[in-house]
């Protein structure tokens, strides 16, 4: 049955009051599909890009279940556990948690690391109904018999890929053995990728699988293009760009990432210079100073935030209606996490990526990825074609070298994709500065044409100094 509105769910009254207060009256895919499954009790395998509110999909049945239970939280017991890759992803789920929750009285804990144990100890302690936790600290105050969980009714993995991608897995596992094998386990992932399916299977009894999108593909909404040009240009571009489009449409939210912190800080700081309002959060920052950047910019105090991967998961601010890679990503599953940031809750939005010689694998790993090339813009004074010609080609290229600095380590890689001549067919326009701006490659849907003034203007050329960064 096709379920057109909230009402249509046999959702607990306080909830129905919240999620109308909150302007909600149509579920998405994934509530659509996942709440109906979860309120009957089953595990569910979700493959779910961010965005499409699984935050809601999982919340809401959860929240019922505690609306419609007597049950009292132990001392430092936890009813219902969500694990979560990133810091910024807990405090949003539990944030996600209060809202919909705000008519249904229960607690909620946030526990991660970066930040003192006392608090979190504390709230443990009387027990909680809800607790929202990234892994490492979890473990920690576990082996400090800090935290019960041998009665925990729910278990949700969010974002399973990143954590498996961070590093998480051992800790995972080490958590769940402290589960109670009767329980609702959870897995919601971007990628359905065999690691995950392998996870799953090791967690879920019997799940329910739902697919909102499939492997890899990046949000519909978004309006994805690559600029190819010299490392050099990458600033001119985004400040020229940056500075005409702050013209055009003030106010408008920008998030640009950069592969390094040292990158994200210096760009920032150069945007500021040009008269521009902008700030950064990458990992060299607390974690409560990341947080107060984080809560000025959904306040609108200011328009470009620079980020690292590091915050890309947890940043749920509406409006943000362009993203830039300024660097492409290491990981290619992170340009669909970037680019998510933008055409949330149905909203279109923008995403192009700078793509230097040195990144043409990158963009090859991406591409393969999310199965389909990304429309190019040549309608810019930095156009390379050799790039884009690099790009197009059979030709083996090295992806960048990951340590400090881009430097040592890492590199190897190129070769790893299938060759294959001109993979998408047609090699697209031979020249630059093409009145179209996405290419003629066969694209994707998403290269309707834009407003000519988003280039960036035929001023200067681009420098071609640029120094390795720190990370
Ligand atoms: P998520 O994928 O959970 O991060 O949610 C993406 C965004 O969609 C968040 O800003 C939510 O507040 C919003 N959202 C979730 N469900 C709905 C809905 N049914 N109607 C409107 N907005 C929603």
């Amino acid at each position: 049955m096709k379920i057109s509105n909230f009402e249509q769910i046999p959702l607990s009254e306080p909830l129905q009051k919240a999620l109308a207060e909150k302007g909600y009256t149509t579920p998405s895919l994934i509530q659509e599909r996942a709440i109906p499954l979860l309120m009957k009790g089953g595990d569910l395998l979700a493959c779910a890009q961010t965005g499409t509110g699984k935050t809601a999909a999982f919340a809401l049945p959860i929240l019922h279940k505690i609306s419609q239970s007597t049950r009292q939280p132990y001392r430092r017991g936890v009813r219902h556990l969500v694990l979560t890759p990133t810091r910024e992803l807990a405090s949003q789920v539990a944030d996600s948690f209060k809202v919909y929750g705000k008519y249904v009285p229960f607690t909620t804990g946030l526990v991660y690391g970066g930040v003192s144990e006392k608090p979190q100890i504390k709230q443990l302690f009387k027990g909680l109904e809800v607790l929202v936790a990234c892994p490492g600290r979890l473990i920690d105050l576990m082996d400090q018999g800090h935290v019960d969980l041998s009665q925990v009714e729910t278990f949700v993995l969010d974002e399973a890929d990143r954590m498996l991608d961070m590093g998480f897995i051992r800790d995972i596992r080490k958590i769940e053995s402290k589960l109670p094998r009767n329980r609702q386990t959870l897995l919601f992932s971007a990628t359905m990728a065999a690691p995950i399916t392998k996870l799953g299977q090791a967690m879920l009894t019997r799940p329910d699988e739902i697919r909102i999108a499939p492997q890899g593909t990046t949000a519909e909404k978004i309006n994805q293009a690559v600029l190819f040009m010299a490392k050099g240009a990458k600033q001119k571009y985004i400040l020229e760009t940056l500075t005409r489009r702050a013209d055009e449409q003030p106010r408008e939210l920008t998030l640009v990432f950069t592969r390094t912190k040292h990158n994200a800080k210096n760009l920032a700081k150069k945007l500021n210079q040009e008269g521009l309002s902008a700030d950064s959060i990458h990992g060299n920052k607390s974690q409560s100073a990341r947080e107060k950047t984080l809560e000025r910019y959904r306040q609108g105090e200011f328009d470009i935030l620079v980020a690292t991967d590091v915050a890309a998961r947890g940043i749920d601010v509406k409006d943000i209606t362009l993203v830039v890679n300024y660097d492409l990503p290491m990981e290619s599953d992170a340009y669909v996490h970037r680019i998510g940031r933008t055409a949330r809750a149905g909203k279109s939005g923008q995403a192009i990526s700078l793509c230097s010689e040195e990144e043409v694998a990158l963009l090859r790993d991406v591409e393969r990825l999310i199965k389909k090339p990304i429309p190019i813009d040549r309608d810019h004074s930095y156009h390379l074609q050799e790039v884009e010609n690099l790009h197009l080609s059979n030709v083996k290229v090295k992806k960048p070298a990951q340590g400090k600095g881009n430097r040592g380590g890492g590199g190897g890689g190129g070769g790893n994709r299938n060759g294959g001549g001109n993979r998408y067919g047609s090699s697209g326009g031979k020249n630059k500065n093409g009145s179209r701006r996405f290419g003629s490659r066969s694209n994707n849907g998403n290269s309707q044409s834009q407003s000519s003034s988003r280039g960036a203007p035929k001023t200067a050329q681009p420098s071609r100094t640029n120094r390795s960064r720190n990370r």
